[in-house]
């Protein structure tokens, strides 16, 4: 029987998630928590059938059923992704393997990344980290690069803001980083939870005797915001604030001073 996976979106020509311009695929299913989520309907594994509200949300009338999630083979993903190789081939860009979790669904992630490597594609994986030791030196081993998320270093914080201690993160990241320029570790800044002084130090203190010197600052937006209130999740996620350019510039230069590659939305 073919080997399948379910994912939530496909997003070509993104320049976010990796080098060059790339093809991103969303699989579905996420082991965390995050208030934050930009993509709450990601969590669950499996497709689902969701109402969502349009304009007004407490109006049954301006909702309709929607399906999130596809199931797709191997081989009809990899005919999609294919499709764009000219321009993977000229801007030095690939596919980008995220989520919620890919690494949810290992046997299929593991299979993608062999294809991609027969066809010359490159690869990334953007990975929370919250997964077995196995499966993440599995797949360390078969991308080209691994995003790594970083969010929270205070362990009674990160259960609080992401439902699971940071623990199983943190021992993971050291395990794999062995081949350093292969990692990004990367900080969504959470206005006041994760872009405060302190977190982001102790993220750098964190990542500097690793030997992991690239990062990548993922400014806050609230794109995720109106799909909270769309898909019910009413009161989960607080209303922040965007950082201005200032504050960006100031947060960059922290990991800049002690000598980190630092890149900003990506
Ligand atoms: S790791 Fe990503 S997909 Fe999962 S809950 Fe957090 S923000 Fe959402």
């Amino acid at each position: 029987m073919a080997l399948t996976g379910i994912i939530f979106d496909l997003k070509k020509y993104a320049i976010h998630d990796g080098p060059g311009i790339r093809t991103t695929v969303f699989f579905k299913g996420c082991p965390l928590d995050c208030r934050w989520c930009h993509n709450p309907e990601s969590r669950k594994p499996g497709i689902e059938r969701l109402m969502i509200s349009r304009a007004a949300p407490d109006n049954p009338a301006c909702s309709r059923e929607a399906t999130i999630g596809r199931e797709v083979t191997i081989e009809g993903l990899m005919a999609e992704i294919m499709q764009d190789w000219i321009f993977y081939d000229q801007s030095g860009g690939g596919v980008t393997f995220s989520g919620g979790e890919p690494l949810l669904q290992i046997e299929f992630l593991l299979a993608l990344l062999e294809d991609c490597r027969r066809e010359g594609v490159h690869t990334a994986v953007d990975t929370s980290g919250h997964a077995s030791l196995s499966d993440l030196q599995k797949v360390a081993q078969a991308a080209d690069l691994l995003l790594y998320d970083l969010k929270l270093m205070d362990d009674t914080a990160h259960r609080e803001y992401i439902g699971v201690s940071n623990q199983l993160i943190l021992s993971n990241l050291k395990a794999v980083a062995v081949d350093t320029d292969r990692i990004v570790a990367r900080v969504p800044l959470i206005p006041d939870i994760t872009d405060t002084d302190e977190n982001l130090d102790a993220v750098a203190d964190f990542l500097e005797p690793l030997g992991l010197r690239r990062v990548s600052l993922l400014p806050y937006n609230k794109l995720g915001e109106d799909k909270h209130e769309r898909y019910g999740l009413h009161g989960h996620r607080p209303n922040w604030n965007v950082q201005d350019r200032d504050s960006l510039d100031l947060k960059t230069e922290r990991f800049r001073a002690r000598g980190f590659l630092v890149s900003l939305g990506g």
